[in-house]
């Protein structure tokens, strides 16, 4: 196996209160769908109608292992088990039939790569990831209170899902000011990575990386999360939105393009990502996105793509699933990031 990691960095700029949008309810019909698309206002509605119409059965008899590492607060601790369960209800089926996922709070680094580790102590590879991955240096473990600075990682292994989470002591991801305003970070973190374990698993590849560009990969798993937020209620999921793009940058004609690969300095390919799955949802419905992945695998043949393989790949599927060139849809959904870009609207 050739696993690669997914991050999830989850960074959000506070900034003073004002309105919020509302998520639609209802399945889009095909006259709203034009609508959402000569008016960008309604793309995110259209798209969470989407995803609210497409839900997947859940999941029977999917186990779930958690452990926490002394000194994680009961309230994190109460966090990520009601948000994994929430994801096993909504996303679970997408995982295929693992016998097990474990989920890992860590408060401290060498203890989260010996215990990881431990997991599947045969497993040299993920052994080897998380010396790598937790090394000393590494920013894992070292977020402070309320830490929604830094999230998680899901490791695709398609056999051994594992999920973990920062979770140091005194982290709660809970703001007062991000909960008075209904923002919800913690489910946003926990569906995100739960997620890309679907995505691997929809792949049939170590890793979604290994298939798709990643804007795609991150963008699909923020839509998730913002999607997830709703936990609670429609507004919620809205503020999320809008907590999650705070830090959105203008787009300009090659901002796709560069996005292809990772940009962890300035997270575009979270937000921008975010933005383009978004419209491809609202126009062409959440199943969809799903079906590419599958593609991008099928065409794969499990194997793991890298540089101009696996965009070549993408292409392919992407023109197979939607009748379009991703270069085509590059020009389309550019007009979409500029104006979410003018129009953004803060959280807090
Ligand atoms: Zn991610």
């Amino acid at each position: 196996m050739k696993p690669l990691l997914s991050f999830s960095l989850i960074a959000l700029l506070l900034t003073a209160l004002t309105a919020c949008t509302q998520h639609g309810e209802a399945k889009p019909a095909a006259s709203s769908v034009d609508e959402a698309l000569s008016n960008y206002a309604e793309v995110a509605p259209t798209a969470y109608a989407s995803m609210d119409a497409a839900e997947e059965p859940v999941l029977q008899g999917i186990e779930i292992d958690f452990d926490f590492q002394d000194g994680v607060s009961e309230e994190m601790r109460g966090y990520i088990t009601e948000n994994v369960g929430y994801s096993v209800a909504h996303l679970g089926a997408l995982l295929g039939t693992p016998e097990i996922v474990h989920v890992v709070g860590m408060s401290t680094r060498d203890w989260g790569k010996e215990h990881i580790t431990g997991i599947y102590p045969n497993d040299g590879v993920l052994s080897d990831d998380m010396n790598n991955m937790l090394a000393d240096g590494s920013q894992w473990g070292k977020a402070t209170a309320p830490c929604r600075g830094m999230g998680g990682f899901a490791i695709g292994y398609t056999e051994n899902p594992i999920i973990v989470l920062d979770a140091g002591t005194g982290c709660t991801w809970v703001d007062p000011q991000e909960e008075a305003a209904g923002i919800d970070v913690a489910s946003d973190v926990v569906s995100h990575e739960f997620f890309h374990l679907g995505q691997t698993a929809l792949s049939g590849t170590d890793n979604i990386s290994c298939v798709a560009p990643t804007w795609f990969s991150e963008g699909q798993a923020v839509v998730v999360g913002i999607h997830s937020s709703r936990m609670d209620s429609q507004s919620r999921s809205a503020q999320t939105r809008n907590a999650t793009l705070n830090w959105l940058e203008k787009a300009s004609s090659s901002s796709m393009k560069q996005l292809e690969k990772p940009d962890y300095d300035k997270m575009q390919e979270y937000r921008q990502g975010a933005l383009a799955v978004e419209y491809l949802v609202a126009r062409s419905g959440w199943k969809k996105s799903l079906e590419l992945i599958s593609e991008a695998g099928r065409l794969a043949g499990g194997q793991c793509l890298s540089d101009q393989d696996l965009i070549d790949g993408f292409n392919t599927a992407f023109l197979t699933v939607y009748g379009q060139s991703l270069d085509q849809f590059y020009a389309e959904v550019t007009p979409y990031l500029e104006w979410s870009f003018e129009n953004k609207q803060p959280a807090l």
